[in-house]
């Protein structure tokens, strides 16, 4: 018999569990209540990002939008302002694209159902499974980063842990682990011993409340599990910008939606090396003039190189060099998959929808616009 189909094991790892959670879980905003579209939020929010960037950026958007029904009225553009900082903007979309379907389907209220729950847009097992156990608690099992360490080592799995198999093992033990009742709490707590104390590297054996019932701890293998395939190295990018300069005001250019980056605002960028994980190559080299003069119908002098940035997509790792640049003439005209192309003060940059590159590259002109050849 495995380890979790002995209900003695699973019912003392949920009494144990969901005792320590009840003393040490964190005070977070989305804790708050069982309301299920906080609860959707900030799940949203957390894909990929930390708990402690989230709670700021959480609390304005609810006050920009406190239910499905003020978040479906919105404009995908509003939303999108609003998720700046998170990254992972498809993730906005898909939330106001739900939000929709809750209000259209399911008269603003979400539904309680894990087939309906799943046919949201961006929801899938595991979100359904976090929604229904916390907001309604029925007993669906969850499974992401952190449960799924603290699983792998409960049982001591020996498998790669993005294995299919492994996968279709952790599941199968969050299912008989769940319990009938206090659901949300139960794997609240799985998520959040996880990240308390039964951390990546170095867990916290001495104070983990479920030690005696750990095989990877019985054989000493805690820090061996679960067993990770190490990440391919990234794939190295170089981009270019040109910041260009007329009359103390900056060209910007706005891609068209849909898309991944429909809506944002750029400084006209060329690809230079590497893959082009944001599609900007013109097919054929071209240089920043060039290349800007392509994208915005303004010829322009380019300048010396001001700042260099690094930012990640997916798997690619970009080196994104700005450079400071006059416009010589012409009026600005957006290239075929842009919207438009204006001129913009610099203290209106903000203001615009911007990627995590262009609006660090935005501060940084704020801060030192004499750099950029504007004016203090
Ligand atoms: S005993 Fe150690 S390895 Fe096992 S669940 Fe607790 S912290 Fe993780």
């Amino acid at each position: 018999m495995e380890r979790d189909e002995d209900p003695d094991w699973t019912s003392s790892v949920g009494r144990r569990l969901l005792d320590w959670y009840g003393r040490e879980k964190r005070d977070l905003p989305w804790r708050a209540d069982r309301d299920p579209y906080r609860i959707l939020v900030s799940e949203m929010m957390l894909v990929q990002t930390t708990v402690a960037a989230v709670v700021p950026h959480f609390k304005r958007f609810l006050r920009l939008f406190p239910d499905f029904a003020a978040l479906a009225a919105a404009e995908e553009e509003q939303v999108v302002k609003a998720w700046e900082g998170l990254g992972y903007y498809r993730r906005a979309r898909q939330l106001h694209a739900a939000a929709r379907m809750v209000v259209e389907l399911h008269g603003g209220r979400m539904p309680d159902d894990p087939a309906l729950a799943r046919a949201l847009p961006g929801v899938g097992r595991y979100l359904a499974g976090a929604i229904l156990s916390q907001a309604f608690d029925r007993p669906e099992p969850i499974l992401e980063a952190n449960s799924q360490r603290v699983l792998a080592r409960l049982l001591a799995w020996d498998g790669e842990l993005s294995a299919a198999a492994t996968q279709k093992r952790l599941w199968k033990a969050a299912e008989r682990l769940v319990p009938a009742t206090q659901a949300g709490d139960f794997n609240q707590g799985l998520m959040e011993l996880g990240a308390l104390i039964c951390a990546p590297r170095s867990p916290r054996c001495l104070v983990c409340p479920l030690a005696a019932l750990c095989e990877a701890r019985r054989l000493g293998l805690q820090d061996e599990l679960p067993r990770i395939a190490p990440r391919p190295a990234p794939l190295v990018v170089e981009e270019a910008c040109a910041v260009v300069v007329r009359r103390g005001k900056i060209l910007m250019i706005r891609r068209r939606s849909p898309g991944l980056w429909g809506g944002f605002w750029e400084f006209p960028t060329i690809h230079r090396e590497g893959a082009d994980p944001a599609g900007r190559s013109f097919g054929e080299p071209v240089d920043l003039a060039e290349g800007a003069r392509r994208l915005t119908g303004v010829r322009i002098e380019v300048g010396d190189l001001v700042k260099t940035l690094t930012y990640g997509v997916t798997r690619h790792r970009v080196r994104f060099h700005a450079y400071r640049a006059v416009a010589l003439s012409g009026d600005p005209r957006p290239a075929p998959g842009f919207s438009e192309a204006r001129w913009v003060e610099p203290e209106a940059l903000s203001e615009l929808t911007l990627g995590s590159a262009a609006r660090r590259l935005a501060s940084a002109i704020q801060v030192a616009p004499a750099d950029w050849g504007l004016s203090n």
